[in-house]
């Protein structure tokens, strides 16, 4: 299996990293059981980093899927605490649900920070001294705005960058997809590690999955992509095309026929708005006391479903 360096971090990766949350239950709420079984199929063809987070909830399909496997596999997570207590109770529990003494990679989970060297210094801090205790390898960033990305550039704390990318552009809060490239080729000449996220913009461009794909692993920097993924022929489709830039056309036609949906129960909305907040794409609104959601934006993430206390919302 090819290898690539994650900047200089003096990591070697697989192009292809999985991406956990859909398994998780803002998406599909699959089994721990099944979820491992496919985390497991990914590393025994080649699959070597797994990237999750705090609000995922797949650590048990993680910590199931590396139960009795004994190859090298590197373990990436991201706090969304607003406080260093927050950020540190995080890691500590990531540390033990995943069954680890150190964790490899964790971000400050900035989805919608612009600015998260002045809204999570103290989570950065805190995050620093973490790595200092030996309890994380290497501090990154994961955001879906250009600003946060050109200002890591500068920052020598943050060690990898875990940007969204896609060919449209789609679910960046503040510039185009050209704008993002340039902000990731910046961080990666600073020497930070580059693996992308979102290149099928949650689905919407699955349609366009080969296209997508390889549009991202060109980009100058990006040295890995995260994607989702929920069947085997899914994993085995895409490491063979990150890997060797090689596809089956028949299995890519049949998953490029897939389809992704945002479902929400209108007709229980409470109108409270915790999903409008949580939206990482300003894809909801309230129109009548009632949540409705702007197709055009929406980029599936299932973020809003975690927000929901009536729990209306689901990304299938
Ligand atoms: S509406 Fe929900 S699923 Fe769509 S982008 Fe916003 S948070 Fe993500
Ligand atoms: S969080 Fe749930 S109840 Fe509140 S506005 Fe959104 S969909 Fe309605």
């Amino acid at each position: 299996m090819k290898k690539v360096s994650l900047g200089t971090t003096g990591m070697s990766i697989a192009p292809l990293v999985f991406g956990t949350l859909p398994l998780g239950p803002l998406q599909t709420g699959m089994p721990v059981r099944e979820g491992a079984a496919l985390i497991r199929h990914a590393l025994e063809r080649g699959v070597t980093m797994v990237d999750t987070a705090e609000l995922y909830g797949t650590y048990p399909h993680i910590r199931e899927a590396l139960n009795g496997f004994t190859g090298d596999v590197f373990l990436a997570t991201k706090t969304h605490g607003a406080t260093a207590a927050d950020a540190r109770a995080h890691v500590e529990r990531a540390l033990r649900e995943l069954g680890r003494e150190r964790l490899d990679i964790v971000h400050i989970h900035g989805a919608r920070l612009a600015d998260p060297f002045a809204d999570r210094a103290a989570v950065l801090d805190e995050l620093v001294a973490m790595k200092g205790e030996g309890k994380i390898a290497h501090v990154g960033l994961s955001s879906h705005y250009v600003a946060a990305f050109r200002r890591a550039a500068s920052h020598s704390e943050i060690e990898v960058i875990h940007p969204l990318i896609n060919r449209t552009g789609m679910g960046i809060l503040d510039g185009s997809a050209a704008d993002m490239a340039e902000a990731i080729a910046a961080c990666s000449r600073a020497g930070k590690g580059v693996y992308a996220m979102k290149a099928l913009a949650g689905g919407n461009l699955i349609s366009e999955a080969r296209a997508s794909i390889r549009y991202v692993l060109a980009l100058p920097g990006v040295d890995a992509l995260a994607l989702g993924m929920l069947s085997r022929e899914e994993i085995d489709a895409n490491l063979e095309l990150c890997a060797t830039d090689t596809a089956d056309d028949d299995a890519w036609e049949h998953l490029e026929k897939r389809r992704r949906k945002f479902k929400i129960m209108e007709q229980f909305c409470k109108g409270c708005g915790a999903c409008v907040d949580a939206c990482t794409a300003d894809a909801l609104t309230l129109e009548g006391g009632v949540a409705k959601v702007d197709e055009g934006k929406c980029i599936l993430c299932g973020y809003c479903a975690a927000a929901c206390p009536e729990f209306l919302i689901r990304v299938v």
